[in-house]
């Protein structure tokens, strides 16, 4: 987003509340020395997500994709002893990244990771619900499906969380089928009557519904 007071402020927020310590930083080394995306959430939204599991008492969440288990990491480590992350992910690659940092970072107790279409692996989730939180963060095209899903399968109070809500600025003048989804997603989250929702707007948009 071509708004440099906006990226300093959010730059702002980061250093004063996430400084990342060895272990998230060698999470993001491992992420390129492995050659995937470098498109982890910031810290300040790691720390954001944590800060929502410690302010709702959530214990139970589920992640829709894991990458290299950064933000996977942030949100377990804010999770109370007996929590428990279950994350989906599509890539077998990511997927073993993601398992070798978590068991560096000491989370492979609290932590799962699923493999397979996030799509696939929520519909077997059903039976393990009510969780207290969705972390959406895989593919934009699915986006609205996914928030159904959480609407159907959170507890009332739990929250449901969504990065790139604002698709790098692209909500306001949408083009592609990925921009007309996460506007689609946005509607969805103000006007389902099931949630109570809003973006807070760090980044690049997270959105954060809470079931009613
Ligand atoms: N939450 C991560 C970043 C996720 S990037 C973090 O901040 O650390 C998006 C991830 O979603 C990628 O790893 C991609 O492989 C995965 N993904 C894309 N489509 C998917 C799908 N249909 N089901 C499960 N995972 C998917
Ligand atoms: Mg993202």
């Amino acid at each position: 987003m071509a708004d440099n007071l906006r990226e300093r402020f959010d730059q702002y927020i980061g250093e004063l509340f996430a400084p990342e310590d060895e272990i998230l930083r060698s999470i993001k080394t491992e992420i390129e020395r492995n050659g995937l995306p470098t498109i982890s959430v910031q810290p300040y939204d790691g720390y954001l997500l944590a800060w929502l599991v410690r302010l709702a008492g959530v214990r139970k969440v589920v992640e829709l994709g894991t990458l290299g288990g950064y933000s996977g990491t942030w949100i377990a480590r804010a999770l109370p002893d007996d929590g428990k992350l279950i994350t989906l992910e599509k890539s077998s690659k990511h997927a073993a990244v993601a398992r070798a940092n978590f068991e560096k970072a000491g989370l492979s107790e609290k932590v799962e990771v699923r493999e397979g279409d996030a799509r696939d692996r929520l519909a077997e989730l059903v039976d393990e619900g009510p969780f207290d939180m969705v972390f959406i963060d895989a593919d934009k095209d699915s986006y609205v499906d996914y928030l159904e899903w959480a609407a159907g399968n959170l507890r009332s109070g739990g929250l449901v969380t969504a990065h790139n809500t604002y698709r790098g600025g692209n909500v306001l003048s949408p083009e592609s089928d990925g921009d007309q989804m996460i506007v689609a997603f946005n509607q969805k989250l103000a006007s389902d009557d099931r949630l109570d929702g809003f973006i807070i707007p760090i980044g690049d948009g997270m959105a954060v519904g809470v079931k009613k």
